[in-house]
């Protein structure tokens, strides 16, 4: 986890300049930078911050995996450790 916690919420910025663009505790838009011009889908949600180019929504598989990983994070309660989950290193 990056050190991006800012009070309560959390800050969402460019992936490619770093301009910060919302202060959130849950988001999920498509941005499109005033600073570069890059245009992202961002997902924030259980303090997992995703992004990645809005080109890539057109990749339904991509993208498929996603939603997945968002659905997942929504059952995932603040109790739940992860510990009996087995972790694959890339
Ligand atoms: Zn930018």
């Amino acid at each position: 986890m990056s050190d991006n916690r800012r009070g309560s919420g959390f800050v969402v910025s460019c992936p490619k300049c770093g301009k910060v663009h919302q202060k959130s505790i849950t988001t999920e838009s498509i941005i499109i930078c005033q600073r570069c011009g890059f245009e992202f889908y961002s997902l924030l949600k259980n303090s997992v911050f995703i992004a990645f180019p809005a080109s890539q929504i057109d990749n339904t598989q991509f993208f498929g995996q996603v939603k997945l990983l968002a659905s997942t994070l929504d059952r995932l309660s603040p109790n739940e450790t992860g510990a009996d989950c087995r972790e694959t290193r890339v």
